[in-house]
Order: C-alpha cells, then structure tokens, then sequence
C-alpha cells in the first residue's frame, strides 16, 4: 500500500510591537521573571483589557501580503482552559471571526517544484507565561512576562505532502514576517514557532486520515524531524493493522521521537464566547489602504525582477532577494557599480563569507554598500583584477578605506600596458625553454603555467586575459 501525507502546520509569529497585546506592558525580550506583567496580564479583577492599533496594523500587513480578505469586522473570544502560567483561566483569541481570512504563499521545497499552498486564516491572540521547571528544586516556576504578548497565528490548509515541504512552507513563511518587518523571526526567543498537524492516508483516496499535533517545534530541523517521524509512525500503526489515536503530542529532540502528550480535547472543551470586555474588531478602510500603499515589494516579485533585469540566475536571485536588507544592499551595490551580476557574485560570496565570518548582519557591514559599488567599479573599468579586488575588500573591511585610497597607496592598479607586458611575456618564455618545447610539441595545457609565471612577476597585477592573448600568440608563432 502506498501512504500519501498530509500536513497542515499552525505557526505563532510574535507580532514586533513594543506593547503588548491588551495592556501597556513591555513585550522587551529577557526582563527579570515577573517585571513586565501588568495587572492587565495578571488577570486581575476589575481591569479591563485595551487592544494594541499597532497589533491590528501587522497583521493587516500580513493579510494584504498574502493576498487575503482583511476582515471589516472580527471578534475577540476567549478559549477557557486552566494551565498555571494562565492567571485570567482563558486566553483572548479569534475563533469565529478572525482578522485574517484566506491567501496563500509560494514555496520552493529542496530539490522539488515550487508551489503555492494555501492559508486558511490568520488570528490575532495574546501570549501565555511560561513555566520554569528548571531552577527550582522539586517545584515549577512561573514567568509571566510573557503573558500578553500579541501572536498572530497562521494557520496553513492540509496542503503539504512531506516533511520536505511543510519545511518550505515554514521557510517561505519566515521570509516573509521579516520581510514585513512584523516580527523578528527569532526561534530561540520564541519569536516563531510551530504546532504541525499530521496524518496519513492510502494515496489517491479523498479523505483525511485521522491526524496528530505534534505542539511548540521551534527549529526548522525539529519540524523535519518531527514530521518525519510521526509520518513513518503512523503509518507503522496503520499497516500493523491499528487506529491512529487523534491527541496531541511532544517531539523529543534527544530520542528523535514524537510522544502523547494529551489526548486532544474536543474544541468546544475550550468553551469559546465572544469576550465581553472587548468591542468587535472593526479594522479602518484607512489603516488597509495605508499598509497597502506602504507594502514593500515582496521576496517573490524581487527575486523575479532580479532574474528577469539583472540576468541573475534563480538560485542567486533568491539568497539576495530573500532578506530585505541584503536585497536593499544588493541593489545599491549593483546601481554604484553598473554590474549587477558582479555585484551579486560579490554580495553572495566575499561579503557573506566576511559577514558570516564575524557573525554581522548585512545592516551593521563595515564596508557599506556605496563602498563596496565603488569597489566593483574598479574591476568592472579594468584598473584591478577580480583577484586583487579580494585583497583590497580585506584592507577596506579592517581599515574602513575607500578601495581607490587603498588601490593608489599600494600602487595596485592593473598592468595594462602592452609594451610592458610583452617584455614580461619575453622573460618568461626565456627563462623556461624546457616548457617552451613541451608546448610547441602539443603540450597545450601548460599556457596555465606561462600566465601563472608572468602573474607572479607582477605579484597577480598583469591583466590576465591579455597576457594569455600575449602569450598565446608568442608561443604558436
Ligand atoms: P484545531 O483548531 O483543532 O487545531 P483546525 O481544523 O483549525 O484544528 O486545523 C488546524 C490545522 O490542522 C490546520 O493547519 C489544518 O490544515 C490541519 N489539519 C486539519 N485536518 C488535518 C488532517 N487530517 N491532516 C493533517 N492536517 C490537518
Ligand atoms: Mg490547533
């Protein structure tokens, strides 16, 4: 029998406000346990919770990104349940009516075809606290600087079809919050993270087979991983003749397993009503036309201009185009130097590699990108080589130089003079008679060697395309 996954992924994206959700407290990330939770996120009696514009404002960024319907109206409903890091017994959230509905998002899984899936909804909620099991001796701590920071859940349809792609999905996603600059992204910090809905079924037949949730995966690995796992389980289950039991359960990054957690509860166990200290959301036709007149060009439309006006190739599109700041960088590089392949070779190679090298984002790179342009221009006008331009991006990263300061003081600029060059080509071809011979006799391959030797004279500062055409046309006289 042949088993067809399905994979439905649930993912809460930390909304970058500096408030939270329904109160003034602080959303700053590692306060002093307890120091950012207002009477409001304690769930005190008598407060009454104030919803955050700035919230509403990402979150219709989000809707308008991924060509969903932003709702004129949407309701606030609290999902009863008891958890210690939960003082109020429910969490506000959207059920029903929430802010965000429909959409879809590109993705493009490792080695398959690129495809879009579809997004089901996108709600606004509040955060829990967290509970601390490890510094206490026998007991459990309680951290509540957490409770009431806004999350916008996303919800994905059972679209995907392999841990492979819920990855993708995951990826795309990723992308596109911090593109949007409407959260960080930060997976450690729990800034992004995911529950994935998984289940199996004979393939070609319609019906969903009964699903697990596998809660709270916080690295693109661990989805894999845990899907993975889950997808052969099942499947285990089944063929041995079993029932896959609907509950929720934990992935275990040590064992590379998934386990029961609870059984999952039916929805209405959560008792959701409309929260009755809150109005319906009624979202401003202003506020949708503002975001929409202030969205960026998004990652897929850039990355296809990329490919389309600067001839790039699709994989180098997509690592430029992909992060915002890198793809603004890019873009002034190429306009400064007048060659944007060139540039892009540059920004994906040398300067990943030295930012990467001293763990710097593309924002707080020492050589900016004006410099850098100014850098390529010399490469792209002939005055050095590409392999030169190497030496002169270290001096600029460490000293913080223009490249033409730096080019000047070394006395670095090419040798592109003819007559010098040919008195260099005689040199060598005197010096290495033997090679000479071999040459002639059809021993093609050591041009290499010639222009290695003539480079070396001129410490790598001979144009190296006219001392192979020098060279050639010496020795095949
Ligand atoms: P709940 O609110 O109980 O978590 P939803 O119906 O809202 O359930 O679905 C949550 C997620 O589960 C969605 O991403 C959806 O695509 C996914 N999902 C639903 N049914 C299945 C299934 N049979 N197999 C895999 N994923 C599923
Ligand atoms: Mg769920």
């Amino acid at each position: 029998m042949q088993w067809e996954p399905v994979i439905g992924l649930e993912i809460h994206a930390q909304l970058s406000t500096r408030s939270k959700i329904f109160s003034g407290a602080p959303t700053a990330y590692g306060a002093e346990p307890n120091t950012q939770a207002s009477l409001i996120d304690l769930g005190f009696p008598g407060v009454l919770p104030v919803l955050n514009e700035a919230a509403v404002r990402l979150a219709v960024r989000f809707g308008l990104a991924i060509g969903a319907t932003v709702a004129r109206r949407s309701i606030f409903a609290r999902k009863n349940y008891f958890y210690p890091d939960l003082p109020k017994g429910y969490q506000i959230s959207q059920y029903e009516a929430p802010v965000v509905v429909g959409g879809s998002l590109t993705i493009h899984p490792e080695g398959g075809e690129s495809r879009r899936i579809g997004i089901t909804r996108a709600h606004l909620e509040e955060d829990a606290g967290k509970s601390l099991h490890e510094d206490f001796q026998g007991m459990t701590g309680i951290d509540l600087n957490r409770a009431g920071t806004p999350l916008l859940e996303i919800v994905s349809e059972p679209e995907m079809h392999s841990a492979r792609e819920a990855v993708a999905y995951m990826r795309a996603l990723h992308v596109l919050v911090r593109y949007l600059r409407i959260c960080d992204g930060n997976m450690q910090e729990g800034s992004f993270r995911c529950d994935a809905n998984v289940s199996v079924r004979p393939k070609g037949e319609a019906a969903f087979g009964t699903r697990t949730e596998i809660k709270n995966l916080n690295s693109f690995r661990f989805v894999e991983r845990a899907i993975q796992y889950e997808i052969e389980r099942q499947i285990d289950v089944l063929e041995g003749g079993g029932t896959v039991v609907q509950e929720t359960r934990l992935y275990d990054p040590d064992r590379d397993e998934t386990r029961p957690m609870r059984t999952k509860e039916e929805a209405n166990d959560y008792r959701y009503f409309p929260d009755p200290d809150l109005l319906p959301l009624v979202v401003p036709e202003a506020m949708v036309e503002a975001e929409r007149q202030a969205l960026p060009e998004l990652p897929e439309a850039r990355k296809a201009r990329f490919v389309e006006d600067y001839g790039l190739k699709p994989a180098d599109a997509m690592q430029l185009a992909f992060d915002r700041d890198t793809a603004d960088y890019y873009e002034a590089v190429a306009r400064v130097c007048g060659d944007a392949r060139l540039a892009a070779n540059w920004v994906n190679v040398e300067l990943a590699a030295a930012l990467n090298r001293e763990g710097l984002d593309v924002a707080c790179s020492p050589v900016s990108a004006e410099r850098l342009g100014g850098l390529l221009a010399r490469i792209a006008d002939g005055t050095i080589s590409g392999k030169i331009a190497k030496q002169v991006f270290e001096k600029m990263w460490t000293e913080g130089t223009e490249a033409d300061v730096i080019i000047e003081r070394e006395g670095l600029r090419q040798i592109t003079d003819t007559g010098a060059l040919e008195a260099l080509v005689e040199e060598v071809i005197a010096a290495n008679p033997k090679q000479v011979e071999q040459y002639r006799a059809g021993k093609g391959k050591l041009l290499g060697f010639f222009v290695g030797q003539v480079m070396k004279a001129t410490q790598g500062k001979a144009n190296p395309a006219q001392v192979n055409q020098l060279l050639k046309k010496r020795l095949d006289e």
